[in-house]
């Protein structure tokens, strides 16, 4: 028997998934600058500096008072305070507040000491030196105390999480200026298959156009990886394993398109034979049941099958979670919601089926419906869908109003055309 001709191991979804997860160690983090930082994984945890916010400021334009001044007040009988400054944002006061007292301030503007409490600008009248208070205001009105947003030395964020353009401003207010993050790694992408041609090619008789290259470049960089190369191959074993070779070595991840199958002129398969550590699959699972995989020398490779829909589950369901693991990500999935299905979706036992859906408003869930005809070979689907309906592989066929988790790609926005 040829080496490759071996009958592939079949495993269940779940084992699949557990293999690639234990074949994972994060890459080395580096450090970038906090501006650089959103989408990223936090490889330490960030604790607070100091308090946020770092003193006492006023959450309105009016007046810092003393809530004891006020106790009383009331339209009929209004305080009297006296105006002794104004106090900026920036600008803290340069005495305390007096008994009787008042210093008109700015949002944002220290509390000055002394002062307890903040009447906002349209609660005032103003009259010469002195304001016009006709209401009581509480001790810690309108006060921005320090540290209760974030107390000083709490965690401010934790280790693994993905940064998100929100946490930029927690770090940065609390003076961190560079992160230390997860690596991204480097992907390269090399598709096989004799009928493919640019998506600029005239196409002659039997071509099609290679789709599925910037669909998963487009995936990979979304994942946060980063493609170093995409390469197009005929279904040449030599050159295949060449492109495997190079990827291998200047990669961290190598991803191939196609000929993984039981086809005769699949290359892939027949290139991995000569490189160790890389084995053919079949994965109980559809679409994307024909798959190799393995971790040669510390890198990933994975042999997707060719049809678009195989491509972007087999992506989603092993691929992406171990890009985003590779980065240190705590949290590798989509979000995952759940749903009711609007009709009956089939599937078959012993298999996990990852059903293209689009998704409507439903109460109180969510209905999600198929997207097409379930042809892998098809495109639109998964140009339409909102993500991915998990069929388990312990469940035969789904019936309308079933319960379901949707891995979601995206929030349903405006209607599919
Ligand atoms: P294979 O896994 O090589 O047997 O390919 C399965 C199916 O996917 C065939 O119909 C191929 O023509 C198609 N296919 C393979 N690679 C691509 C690609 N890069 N873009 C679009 N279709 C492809
Ligand atoms: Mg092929």
């Amino acid at each position: 028997m040829a080496p490759g001709d071996a009958t592939p191991e079949t495993l269940s979804f779940e084992a699949a998934a557990a293999r690639v997860r234990a074949a994972v160690s994060p890459l080395p983090t580096e450090r970038i600058e906090v501006a650089e930082a959103a989408g990223r994984a936090l490889a330490r945890e960030v604790r607070a500096a100091h308090p946020l916010p770092p003193f006492a400021n006023s959450a309105m334009d009016g007046i810092a008072a003393r809530a004891a001044d006020l106790a009383v007040a009331s339209t009929a009988a209004p305080a009297i305070l006296r105006v002794v400054a104004t106090i900026a944002a920036g600008h803290p006061a340069t005495r305390p507040l007096a008994a009787g007292e008042a210093m008109r301030i700015m949002t944002g503007a220290p509390i000055p000491d002394g002062a307890d409490t903040i009447v906002p600008v349209e609660d005032l009248a103003f009259d010469g030196d002195g304001v016009r208070v006709t209401a009581p205001a509480p001790p810690g009105a309108f006060v921005r105390g320090a540290g209760l947003d974030l107390a000083a030395g709490a965690v401010a964020l934790e280790r693994g999480r993905t940064l998100s353009p929100h946490d930029l401003a927690v770090l940065a207010s609390l003076g961190v200026d560079e992160v230390e993050v997860g690596r991204r790694p480097r992907v390269a992408i090399v598709s096989t298959g004799d009928e493919l041609v640019a998506p600029d090619a005239r196409l002659v008789p039997g071509a099609i156009r290679d789709g599925n290259t910037p669909m998963l470049a487009a995936l990979v960089a979304e994942a946060g990886g980063f493609v170093v190369g995409t390469t197009r191959l005929r279904d040449d074993p030599l050159a295949v394993s060449e492109a495997v070779r190079t990827g291998l070595a200047e990669a961290d991840v190598v991803l191939t398109i196609g000929g993984v199958s039981e086809g005769a002129f699949d290359p892939v398969k027949e290139a991995i034979a000569s490189i160790g550590g890389i084995a053919l699959w079949r994965v109980a699972m559809k679409p994307g049941r024909p798959q190799a995989f393995g971790a040669p020398a510390g890198r990933l490779f994975f042999g997707l099958p060719g049809n678009p829909a195989s491509v972007a589950c087999v992506f989603e369901a092993l691929v992406r979670p171990a890009l985003r693991m590779l980065q240190g990500h705590a949290d590798p999935d989509r979000p995952r919601i759940p749903v009711r299905t609007a009709t009956a979706i089939a599937s078959r036992a012993g298999r996990t089926d990852f059903v293209r859906v689009t998704l409507e408003p439903g109460d109180p869930l969510p209905l999600a419906r198929e997207a097409g005809a379930g042809v892998s070979g098809h495109l639109m689907p998964q140009s339409r869908a909102h993500g991915l309906l998990v069929v388990p592989a312990d469940v035969a066929t789904l019936p309308a109003g079933a319960r379901a988790d949707v891995w979601l790609w995206r929030w349903p926005g405006a209607p599919a055309a």
